[in-house]
């Protein structure tokens, strides 16, 4: 993937959490008492499975200092 902004090839890695990784709007909180707690319109990115973390493939640019990260309908449903 190439970055969007300066166009220079951006590197693959992975973003690991232990629980649930997600993304919520601003100022809106978590429903619930457990790790996997999530706000309403939160976005999940990973989800934590058996004894694997939470981990989604992510694409940094090292000049920008940019990730992208793809949303995964199936984490979303
Ligand atoms: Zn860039």
């Amino acid at each position: 993937m190439n970055c969007p902004y300066c166009n220079a090839k951006m590197k693959l890695g992975q973003i690991e959490a232990d629980n649930l990784l997600s993304w919520k709007p601003d100022g809106e909180r978590s429903t619930g008492g457990t790790r996997w707690a999530k706000s309403p319109n939160s976005i999940v990115l990973a989800k934590y499975f058996l004894l694997a973390p939470a981990s989604v493939d992510a694409y940094y640019c090292k000049e920008c200092k940019k990730i992208i990260i793809d949303i995964s309908e199936e984490t979303n449903r």
